[in-house]
């Protein structure tokens, strides 16, 4: 049966071993790619996951693209880790808003942070590379936010998102990534599950991957919007360069 007919998604987190579910990812990309061609780009946010996703498009195809949203607040080593990476892919495109914002806005309002310097490049990202298809590394099991997601879904009139390892568990993102010795941001060493910019991103444990992100906030465990804001039609476009070449970011 074709992945893209409906299914209770929430039912196969368990009820597939890891071998189905990369053949079902699989599936969803080939057939999202078969149906958008270049069209299809992949969201790489340089996490576990999104490396398992581009691992994954690349074996459908390895002309698909993609795009990475940095931002001025990211660690040094995910910094060095996206230089690495998309000297590795060129076919992976950098974006990022420079525009000035206030002091300290990520404590003061983090999800106006959010939206200026992670929304608005994913936003221009989907707008420049003519984006039909976005493919995302997010996962139902990740966190509280994350449990009401489909695999391929269209909450943008005519831009499909499709999500292909939904259904995977944090277990079997490391399995992949340790089977095809995929290189990954050495954060993971110190103890990180999740990552994001430095001054809200923490260490933590506990069942809850996401625990770490804006801990100490009423965003905790949250969302940086590009998930769950619009990315078309934006009503306040923020000012912003085009996209960064290699080599422009820092
Ligand atoms: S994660 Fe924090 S620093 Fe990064 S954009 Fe969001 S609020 Fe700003």
């Amino acid at each position: 049966m074709p992945v893209s007919e409906a299914q209770d998604v929430k039912a196969l987190v368990d009820g597939l071993n890891f071998a189905e579910k990369v053949e079902r990812s699989l599936l969803l990309l080939s057939e999202a790619h078969a149906q958008y061609g270049e069209r299809l780009v992949v969201a790489n946010s340089l996490g576990k996951d999104s490396c398992v996703v581009w691992h994954l498009a690349k074996r459908v195809s390895p002309r698909i693209r993609g795009f990475v949203v940095t931002t001025r607040f990211k660690p040094s080593q995910t910094v060095d880790f996206m230089r690495q990476t998309v000297a590795r892919y060129p076919e992976l495109q950098v974006f990022r808003n420079d525009a000035a914002i206030p002091e300290r806005l990520h404590v003061s309002d983090p999800d106006r942070c959010c939206d200026l310097l992670k929304v608005e490049p994913t936003r221009r990202a989907v707008a420049e590379m003519n984006v039909g298809c976005w493919v995302t590394g997010l996962r139902c099991t990740e966190g509280r936010t994350r449990t009401d997601f489909e695999e391929r879904e269209e909450r943008d009139p005519g831009l499909l998102k499709l999500n292909p390892v939904l259904i995977w568990h944090e277990r079997e993102i490391w399995q992949y990534l340790a089977l095809h010795q995929v290189p990954v941001n050495p954060l993971y060493v110190q103890g990180y599950r999740s990552l994001g910019c430095a001054p809200c991103t923490r260490i933590t444990s506990g069942p809850d991957e996401r625990a770490g992100r804006w801990l100490g906030t009423s965003k905790c465990g949250g969302e940086c919007g590009i998930h769950t804001r619009p990315l078309r039609n934006p009503a306040t476009p923020a000012p912003g360069p085009a996209s960064l070449g290699a080599g422009q970011w820092s």
